[in-house]
């Protein structure tokens, strides 16, 4: 195997890995350029790969099949777990690879503690700290990760998990504990490298990781997982810095930076603060639901069947669709798309409003519009649509709840009371597609439904678009 041993070549290679990651993350920030932009990390990951193999002195260049082996086989699980994995399982996935990221953070301080990094001779004072943050942090990550994937799945080794948060009493008080007992063990490892500092930091962080996601609730864990994934590239980070590898410094601040940034997004689309969430309650919490508040839904609802609808379509001008997370449940994005051709073609000016929050990942509407070839330059965000809803003719609600529950804006006891909604009510007539009158995500009742210029197609919402399509057909 060739052994790399210009440092000029390495760093040019690994300068090359570097852009290629920056150009993925800019590609993967828009539908038009995301091929191009997951084009751009894999073959930067692959530059990564081959350069720290052929440089590494320790392998010498030469070939080593269990190592090939290794990869080979994490490969092939990787891509069969990436191929079987359904779209609302994706954050349970990513947190399961953070996990990963942790651990393999933690192991390589370790051997670095243990074996140096063959540079010879036990590690300096600067690098012991690399070791104890890249240590901590990835303790913190993988433990973490790992009760966040078990909460969004709901099991764990076949044990029920709950998605209620754990609330103990003086709950921030034993956070600042394990954070004061970790700086002691930072203190103990970092004078003179004695290791039982850095096991009172690992066993530390690792509990640390529980609480933390343990006090999240449901509502608030794909930010748990965004966040985790921040937490993970500052990890790389910190074992780039340990190991001499500027690519690794790079990627993991790359990686750090902009899953913290898409936390504050998240957060601000579902009115949370970022402190709640990462000190899981610290702060302000979300208001409580009324006690006293109807626990079955009020009021009468109107419906209306796909021949009907048909026909209202017929009359309109402007249509907005504002797809949920039934649309990706229900797989009715195709569907979807071949109403709108068919509504488009009859000249009706047909618009998509996407809620920064809409499904279980930023982005889910944007990709399965995409994936069914919805053009573009119809999908807007809630910001750019908002105010067109009263002069639209009819807006069509496909499997969505919360982001278009008027209760956001009306009601100050309703826990999601602040969250920016569409404002589907506004419209001269509302369609909502669901299967039944059962609240979304945040487990709300929803007045949207009751309201006089609301009607309900019920039914799985791509049974529900194939006929309305067909009605419109006929
Ligand atoms: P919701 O979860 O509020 O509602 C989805 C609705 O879809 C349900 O009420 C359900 O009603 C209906 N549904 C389920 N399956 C089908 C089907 N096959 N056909 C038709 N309807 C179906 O989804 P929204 O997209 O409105 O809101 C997203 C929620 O997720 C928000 O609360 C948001 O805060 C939260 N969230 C989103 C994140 C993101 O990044 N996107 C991250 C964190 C949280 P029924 O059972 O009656 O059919």
């Amino acid at each position: 195997m060739l052994f790399l041993n210009s440092q000029a070549l390495i760093n040019a290679s690994y300068l090359v890995g570097g852009v290629l990651f920056i150009l993925s993350l800019r590609g993967l920030s828009s539908q038009q350029t995301a091929r191009r932009g997951n084009l751009y990390g894999v073959v930067g990951m692959a530059i990564a790969i081959a350069v720290t193999l052929a440089s590494n002195p320790a392998l010498g260049g030469k070939f080593h099949p269990a190592l090939f082996a290794a990869i080979l086989v994490g490969g092939v699980i990787g891509g069969v777990m990436a191929a079987r994995v359904g779209m609302t399982q994706m954050p349970e996935l990513v947190a399961l690879l953070h996990s990963f990221v942790g651990l393999a953070a933690v192991l390589v301080g370790y051997s670095l503690d243990l074996f140096g990094n063959g540079a010879g001779g036990p590690p300096h004072l600067i690098h012991r700290v690399e070791i104890f943050v890249d240590v901590w942090i990835g303790a913190l990550t993988t433990t973490g990760s790992v009760l966040a994937f078990a909460k969004l799945r709901g099991k764990l080794f076949g044990y029920k998990v709950s998605g209620t948060p754990l609330l103990l009493p003086g709950r921030h008080l034993l956070n600042l504990t394990l954070l004061g007992v970790s700086l002691v063990g930072a203190y103990l490892y970092a004078k003179d490298g004695n290791q039982t500092g850095l096991h009172i930091g690992t066993v530390v962080a690792c509990i640390l990781g529980v609480h933390l996601v343990a006090a999240i609730g449901g509502a608030d864990m794909p930010v748990v997982v965004s966040m985790l994934n921040s937490y993970s590239g500052w990890t790389a980070s910190a074992a780039g810095f340990m190991l001499g590898n500027d690519l690794l410094i790079i990627t993991g601040a790359l990686v750090g930076s902009s899953g913290a940034i898409l936390s504050y997004i998240m957060c601000r689309a579902m009115n949370r603060s970022i402190w709640n969430v990462i000190f899981g309650g610290f702060g302000a919490a979300p208001p409580k639901a009324d006690p006293n508040a109807p626990k079955v839904p009020q009021g009468e609802v109107q419906d209306i069947d796909a021949v009907g609808l048909a026909e209202r379509l017929k009359e309109a001008k402007s249509v907005i669709i504002i797809p949920g997370y039934g649309m990706a449940v229900g797989r009715a994005q195709h569907a979807v798309r071949e109403l709108t051709e068919i509504l488009r073609a009859r000249g009706v000016n047909v618009r998509f409003a996407i809620h920064p929050v809409a499904g279980r990942l930023p982005g889910h509407m944007n990709v399965l519009l995409a994936e069914a070839n919805v053009p573009y330059d119809i999908v807007m965000e809630m910001d750019e649509i908002n105010a067109d809803f009263p002069t639209t003719d009819v807006a069509m609600v496909i499997g969505a709840n919360d982001i278009v529950n008027p209760a956001a804006e009306d009601d100050p006891t309703s826990p999601i009371a602040g969250m920016p909604v569409l404002q589907v009510w506004k419209a001269k007539l509302v369609i909502v597609n669901k299967r039944s009158r059962a609240a979304g995500y945040a487990g709300i009742d929803n007045p949207l439904f009751y309201k006089p210029v609301t009607k309900m197609l019920f039914g799985d919402a791509k049974d529900a678009v194939e006929k309305v399509v067909a009605a419109l057909k006929a």
